[in-house]
């Protein structure tokens, strides 16, 4: 039997997966004892991410944006309520860009859009058909599949916007991704439990698309 979906989580970055996108050299530069001080003192808005020294061009850029995204609870009224299963095309992606998999939950269609947009991460989002369950939920109900995955890619024909068959399911669904694997064909890569940290981790494994 389907669960209740009554709320759902935003999932905000912890400092510890924060952590893997700093140097991790501990200079002490940014006015800090080692990096993992300062990821805590960015995510509660203690230090400006900017403070790091070793951080340079885009991934300084990516960083000071992710630090002033707001993550707020989802409003309870507005559970179940449902994007389409179309390609929302962030910032003008190429055919290089990468091919975020996630759920049809419109809150999450929205606040991955917002997020993505404004780290100025190219991105293809493909919202597959969870029938407005969020990422966890649908994945404790197996909506979030390999098939409605599949369905979608065929529907949007999104194989012929993309150099590379690579596509990025969220952290919560690393349970799938064999089945999508082989469903598909694609090499799918499993990427951060928080949506937040999605531009960061798209920076970092930008070799696997492009
Ligand atoms: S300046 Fe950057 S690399 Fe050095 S300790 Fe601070 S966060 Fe780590």
């Amino acid at each position: 039997m389907a669960v209740e979906q009554d709320k759902a989580q935003v999932y905000p970055p912890e400092p510890d997966d924060l952590l893997e996108y700093l140097p991790g050299v501990d200079c002490g530069s940014c006015g800090y004892p080692g990096c993992a001080e300062f990821a805590e003192a960015v995510l509660a808005r203690k230090a400006p991410a900017t403070a790091c020294t070793e951080l340079q061009g885009e991934e300084a850029r990516v960083l000071a944006a992710t630090a002033e995204l707001g993550w707020e609870p989802i409003p309870f009224d507005v559970m179940m309520e449902q994007a389409p299963c179309e390609l929302v095309e962030i910032n003008g992606p190429g055919p290089g860009a990468p091919l975020v998999v996630t759920g049809n939950f419109r809150e999450t269609v929205r606040i991955l859009t917002e997020i993505l947009g404004r780290t100025g991460s190219r991105v293809l989002l493909l919202p597959t058909c969870t029938n407005g369950y969020s990422v966890d939920n649908a994945v404790h109900e197996r909506m979030f599949n390999a098939s409605e995955v599949l369905r979608a890619m065929r529907e949007t024909e999104v194989e012929h916007r993309l150099e590379r068959p690579v596509m990025i399911i969220p952290g919560l669904a690393s349970p799938e991704r064999n089945r999508i694997r082989q469903m598909t064909r694609w090499e799918v890569v499993v990427g951060p439990v928080s949506g937040f940290l999605l531009p960061l981790f798209l920076l970092h494994n930008r070799h696997l698309w492009s």
